[in-house]
């Protein structure tokens, strides 16, 4: 059984409250960092090895040192909850069961970064959330723990709670700045980097919820401790949002060092394909991470066990191209098609483009197409090399990663699976009859 230490307490009743998270050693590390100077507490988060858990992995402590400091000029700190990638919802259950860790990790960070005004931007989907997060800071207050003169430190915060209004676009850290002002989704062209020029152009830090919850362990432990979990470059625990073909759907805090087989089959975790059918194939970390098929998913290209971690997962570039992603977990049995999949997919960037960039505004749309022709039997041999020519001039031309995002399934598809593409195209009437029973993500 894997260490838990972000979900340990998700399951006691009342936990959502801030008397019994309190009883239960609730804010005993936000005791500990105000205690300390902030640059300590940002030492003990570079100690960890922690790296963000919204999808790139990028080490946090390291992010939070770059964070500009200007004389007189404020700094802020954006909780990033705008949790929309297809198969994700971790940050959400986090959120729901045991609002205080987030609130507990917010204090902490923004002390630790000099942030007095610190906002959470929430995806407008989470409708009942924001209600969840405003009672637990009201609590918050109450108690002392935000305001003015926090425990008698002089250390001033408020939290602020922003709905977005449901564009997956805006989980983009530079397209929810530019929402968090008010204005129209759009990311802006980095660098600058958000800590240099970020919300109303001031540095800031913008961090995924699960990284921010996870800092009170790390506070609680000591970086040190928390980074003897996992394997050194995949530090710590992460939370997986598992769905698809499997028994036991769900969200699990797994050791970074846990093997891809031992997280699927065991009935700690995924309890096997639903049906007793066979795996076919998983998309590890997001949709906008590139599916595996079964083969390469259990045992890597030199025939080790694949394990749950950045590096495991994203092994070997072009042999896998993977990755841990936001930890969105998509498993698809035998009967499912890929074909059907990536069209899906395609529809939805195609959709969530903001149409800034060329490539990515007219080669999502064309890539639907395509899919959609080669699925409902209008396909041509042809088409296979088009999508494939279409990705490559979309992958890394682009503003915002949503272009890579939607070239990468495409390409991963094909890479993978290329004869049930030549399948389809083959047998348009067969392929239309086959009843795909699509797994639900
Ligand atoms: P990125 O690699 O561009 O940046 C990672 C972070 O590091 C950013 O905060 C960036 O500002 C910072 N950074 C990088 N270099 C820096 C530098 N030199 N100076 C200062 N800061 C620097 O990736 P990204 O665009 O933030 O995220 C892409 C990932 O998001 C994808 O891999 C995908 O997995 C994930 N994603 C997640 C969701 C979700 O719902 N959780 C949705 C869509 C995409
Ligand atoms: Fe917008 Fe797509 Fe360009 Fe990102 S890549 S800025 S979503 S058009």
């Amino acid at each position: 059984m894997g260490r838990k230490l972000l979900l340990d307490k998700a399951h006691i009743e009342g936990i959502r409250y801030y008397d019994t998270y309190r009883q239960h050693g609730g804010y005993a590390a936000a005791e500990k960092a105000l205690k300390l100077a902030p640059g300590d507490v940002v030492e003990e988060v570079k100690k960890s090895g922690l790296r963000g858990r919204g999808g790139a992995g990028f080490p946090t402590g390291m992010k939070w040192s770059f964070l500009a400091k200007p004389e007189g000029v404020p700094r802020y700190l954006v909780c990033n909850a705008d949790e929309s990638e297809p198969g994700t919802f971790k940050d959400r259950y986090l959120m729901e069961f045991i609002p205080h860790l987030l609130i507990e990790g917010l204090l902490i960070s923004s002390y630790a970064l000099g942030s007095n005004r610190t906002y959470i931007y929430i995806r407008g989907e989470y409708a009942w959330i924001p209600d969840i997060l405003e009672q637990a800071i009201g609590e918050a207050r109450q108690h002392g723990w935000l305001g003015k003169n926090i425990q008698g430190t002089g250390f001033d915060l408020e939290i602020y709670v922003h709905r977005g209004a449901g564009a997956y676009i805006c989980g983009e850290e530079t397209a929810l700045i530019e929402s968090l002002e008010g204005k129209r989704g759009n990311p802006r062209i980095k660098p600058p980097f958000p800590a240099v020029k970020g919300v109303w152009d001031c540095p800031t830090v913008v961090n995924n919820v699960e990284t921010l919850a996870a800092v009170v362990p790390i506070i609680n432990i000591g970086g040190e401790e928390y980074a003897k979990i996992g394997t050194g470059k995949s530090a710590g625990t992460k939370l997986i949002s598992a769905c698809g073909n499997i028994n036991k759907p769900g969200v699990y805090e797994i050791e970074m060092n846990l093997t891809v087989e031992e997280f699927i089959f065991s009935d700690e975790y995924c309890g096997g394909i639903a049906g007793g059918k066979k795996l076919k194939a998983c998309i590890p970390g997001g949709s906008s991470v590139p599916i595996l098929p079964a083969n390469l998913l259990l045992k890597t290209a030199k025939g080790e066990p694949r394990l749950m971690t950045y590096e495991s997962l994203g092994d070997g570039g072009f042999v896998t191209g993977s990755a841990m992603g936001s930890g969105g977990f998509i498993v698809f049995d035998e009967d499912q098609c890929v074909v059907r999949h990536t069209l899906t997919l395609a529809r939805f960037y195609h959709h969530e483009s903001c149409g800034q960039c060329s490539p990515c505004r007219e080669g999502t749309g064309w890539m639907e197409k395509v899919l959609h022709n080669i699925e409902y039997g209008k396909g041509k041999m042809s088409d296979i090399d088009l999508l494939w020519d279409i990705q490559q001039k979309i992958d890394g031309r682009t503003i915002c990663p949503l272009g890579d995002a939607a070239a990468w399934p495409v390409a991963a598809a094909i890479r993978h699976f290329r004869d049930e593409f030549e399948w389809h195209i083959l047998h348009p009437e067969e392929a239309q009859q086959r009843n795909y029973g699509l797994a639900h993500y």
